[in-house]
């Protein structure tokens, strides 16, 4: 825990001083450039991997980057979303999966993983369709396979519940709101998206329009 606090000590004394008038703009208000939600492992970075400030970036962080169907059950997933849809009229939410995932692997994994973990089981439930579609199509393939193909297959699975979510349907409708799904490769850097027009994952690329995951026209 030291060396956190030494860096607190840091920041306050060296990098906070040095952007005043960010900061003095920032306790003002926010407005952010997009959503970003991804999972809570501690190497995916949002600000890190995409080069964004303070304040560019409302960023949701679970096991899994996980978003619940809409219901009616209370949930700070929902919450986040209907905020940053409907106060900071948000123009693009980025669901971003990971290499190596965790919760990924625990739910390839099955039972064996999750007995143990009660609140993890119960929360990847979520990513259940995902698994079966990917044990289906990847059936005997090496667990490095069946982990990648899952990694985007959540990715596309939370996308799917997103979109449940009332006022996000209204945005998408309206054509205020495009969706993203990502997926970041730790040993690489490399980002790779989906295209809803291909229906494929590509690397992110300056030369072309960002890809969207909701489909064109
Ligand atoms: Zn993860």
């Amino acid at each position: 825990m030291e060396a956190i606090i030494d860096g607190v000590l840091r920041f306050q004394r060296d990098i906070h001083p040095e952007r005043e008038e960010l900061f003095q703009q920032l306790a003002r208000g926010q407005s952010p450039r997009a959503m970003f939600i991804g999972c809570a492992d501690s190497r995916v970075i949002p600000e890190m991997l995409t080069q964004q400030g303070p304040g560019s970036l409302f960023v949701v962080r679970n096991a899994g980057n996980i978003v619940p169907p809409h219901s009616s059950m209370p949930g700070g997933v929902a919450a986040s979303i209907e905020y940053a849809v409907c106060v900071l009229s948000i123009p693009d939410i980025v669901i971003c999966g990971h290499s190596g995932c965790g919760a990924m692997t625990a739910i390839l994994r099955g039972e064996s993983e999750l007995t143990k973990l009660p609140a993890v089981a119960r929360w990847l439930q979520f990513a259940e369709s995902a698994r079966d579609a990917v044990l289906l199509e990847h059936a005997g393939a090496p667990e490095t396979v069946q982990l990648d193909a899952l990694i985007r297959a959540n990715v596309l699975a939370q996308l799917a519940h997103i979109a449940t979510h009332p006022p996000v349907a209204e945005a998408l409708a309206a054509g205020r709101l495009r969706l993203h799904g990502w997926v970041y490769s730790i040993a690489s850097g490399e980002i790779h998206g989906y295209d809803a027009d291909t229906a494929q994952f590509a690397p992110l690329s300056s030369s072309k329009p960002p890809a969207h995951a909701t489909p064109a026209g």
